[in-house]
């Protein structure tokens, strides 16, 4: 039990601890700050005493968490383990209230400069959706998809925090009669996705085996894949996803690390084929994380990260299975997540059926895509020790 009012039975008590960037009105300056309860943790204060061990404390005088995040796993557990017993501890209450700032009192940066961003397609229930609407009487997945975590490269300088609006994008589609044109995008969806942001680097010319994820991972972010489906449809063939997707990408505010998830650990779907060698791993695992998307205010969706055919780690082996070196920063994301049912489907695309399936809200309007003024948010959630509640994100964004 935290000495910090609210914390218990919070989403962000002890057991979770998420770090993110901070300022204040007082200091503008982003600061690292871990989450309890309803306030941040100041690091960079807490770094400025004798708290930490010295070797530490550079890291958290960085402005965002990407010294924490190369420092590597004992670094990661050491740091951890301090924070859980100075927020137990009812003697370091005196000496440390002082850092708290209630979150509601603090701006929100984007946590971590983003390197490379990934992003892949690793939903069966999603690959399946979008192959019988975009290639109708063929079969749903292509002969690849079981065999390798089908992605992309994306653009990391569009990566944005939760909050930032998001300006609707224009680019050439192709309009119903089969003319050509170019304007703003009239097919504006989002993709619920979970991302997973690599702490530890590598060398170019070495890969990483599934086993070794939790070697270089270093937490999981909530991403809004924002995606232009007129844009992406005309431009994709053949080299795949660019200007449809570029625009805008939103992550949340708090990044969750690795260890909070522990408890939220389960076995992933079962892989018919066997994959090849470099992508088994020795104790195949997903997260059970419960995602919830929203519309102006409105729950659509609730999409069950666990059952993804293509776990996070495999995704890993497969991105630097060619000897591409990772770096601290760099983002892959799940892909859009949905389940088996329509209430867990996680874009638009699919919950509105391409558009042809207009969503009741119970305000009159027939709902397909994204319009001026709407907001999206989602968040989510996982199972953490003795009962409690791992509460993810949330991420947000409202269309210009
Ligand atoms: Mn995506």
């Amino acid at each position: 039990m935290s000495w910090v009012e609210g914390a218990g039975g919070s989403p962000y008590g002890v057991h979770h601890l998420p770090y993110g960037v901070f300022s204040t009105r007082k200091d503008p300056h982003p600061r690292l700050g871990v989450r309890i309860g309803d306030f941040v943790l100041d690091l960079r204060g807490l770094a400025a005493g004798p708290f930490f061990l010295p070797w530490i404390r550079p890291v958290f005088h960085a402005p965002d968490l990407g010294e924490f995040m190369a420092a590597g796993p004992p670094a990661w557990r050491t740091v951890r383990l301090q924070l859980i017993e100075l927020l137990i501890d009812d003697v370091y209450r005196d000496r440390y209230r002082h850092l708290l700032v209630p979150v509601d009192k603090v701006r929100m940066h984007l946590p971590f400069a983003v390197a490379d961003f990934v992003d892949f397609y690793a939903s069966e229930h999603h690959a399946s959706n979008l192959g019988k609407m975009f290639r109708p009487g063929s079969e749903p997945l292509l002969p690849n998809w079981k065999r390798l975590p089908v992605g992309y490269h994306g653009r990391a300088g569009t990566v944005v925090a939760s909050g930032t609006p998001i300006t609707r994008p224009a680019g050439q589609y192709k309009r119903a009669d089969g003319e050509i044109e170019v304007g703003p995008s009239r097919r504006l969806d989002i993709e619920a996705e979970i991302g997973f942001v690599v702490g530890v680097p590598t060398e170019l010319g070495t890969a990483v085996g599934p086993d070794d994820f939790a070697d270089h991972v270093f937490g999981a972010v909530l991403v809004n894949d924002w995606s232009a489906r007129d844009i992406q449809a005309w431009e994709y063939q053949p080299l795949g996803p660019f200007l449809g997707k570029s625009f805008a990408t939103s992550i949340s505010h708090w990044v969750t690390p690795l260890e909070a998830l522990a408890w939220a650990k389960t076995a992933a779907p079962e892989q018919d084929p066997a994959p090849l060698e470099y992508l088994k791993e020795s104790e195949r695992f997903s997260y059970d994380i419960t995602m919830s998307v929203s519309l102006n205010g409105i729950e659509l969706s609730k999409p069950p990260f666990a059952g993804m055919y293509w776990t996070p780690a495999q995704q890993l082996a497969h991105m630097t299975v060619n000897g591409a070196g990772l770096r601290t920063g760099d983002l892959f994301a799940s892909g859009t997540v949905s389940g088996p049912e329509k209430r867990q489907w996680g874009s638009f695309q699919e919950l509105t059926w391409g558009g042809t399936e207009p969503l009741e809200l119970g305000d009159g309007a027939a709902h397909t895509f994204l319009e001026d003024g709407d907001t999206v948010t989602i968040t989510a959630t996982a199972p953490g020790a003795n009962g409690e509640v791992v509460g993810l994100g949330e991420v947000t964004g409202s269309i210009l």
